[in-house]
């Protein structure tokens, strides 16, 4: 429980952020869930409703199928990882983050990186890839690749709002392929 303190200061200072037009229509921020002290950081895009009205990340149906798809590997997304977005407030009508409020935002996010030095970072969906590494490709081309900076490996996965509109488990479905994918995941940590 070495960053427990250190995460609960700065998730005290970001509740208080007003940095961008999304704190004046979000209901909670939300920071974050999971185990401060991971190995293993989900990054998303940004909150949905539920989170918004609960100030948990990933506490929706997208939430739902991304426990599931960590759980079909033997990963507890509570207890193996941390778990938060690009943005902590929620954007109206869960429209895409604009540059401006990202930009607002990231300062939050690698004070979460800083801290929690995560050996992998799992980003999920093509908003997470973008705004973190600046990679534009589409998600369908680069999940599943490994992508190595500054000693932080980064895998790219499907959102899984995604996986819930093609529920089909099928060889060669986006929702095989991140079984795929998060067995590489596995496997690494498993190595480290
Ligand atoms: N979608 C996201 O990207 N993040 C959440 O926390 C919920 C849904």
């Amino acid at each position: 429980m070495v960053n427990q303190t250190k995460f609960q200061v700065l998730e005290n200072k970001c509740t208080s952020c007003v940095k961008c037009s999304l704190s004046t229509t979000r209901q909670n921020v939300v920071f974050g869930r999971g185990n401060p002290d991971a190995e293993l950081f989900i990054i998303g895009e940004g909150p949905g409703q539920q989170e918004d009205e609960q100030g948990l990340a990933f506490v929706g149906r997208a939430g739902k199928m991304l426990d599931a798809a960590f759980s079909a590997v033997g990963l507890d997304t509570n207890k193996d990882c941390y778990v938060s977005n690009i943005v902590k407030c929620r954007p109206p009508n869960n429209r895409k983050p604009s540059t401006t409020e990202i930009e607002a935002c990231m300062p939050w996010l690698n004070e979460q990186v800083n801290l929690l030095k995560p050996k992998i970072i799992i980003l999920a969906g093509s908003t997470a890839v973008q705004s973190f590494l600046g990679i534009n490709e589409p998600i369908s081309k680069i999940r599943g690749q490994w992508i190595e900076k500054d000693n932080i490996k980064y895998m790219p996965i499907f959102h899984p709002s995604y996986l819930l509109r093609n529920p089909s488990k099928n060889k060669g479905k986006p929702k095989w392929l991140t079984w795929q994918d998060l067995k590489k995941v596995k496997k690494e940590l498993i190595s480290i």
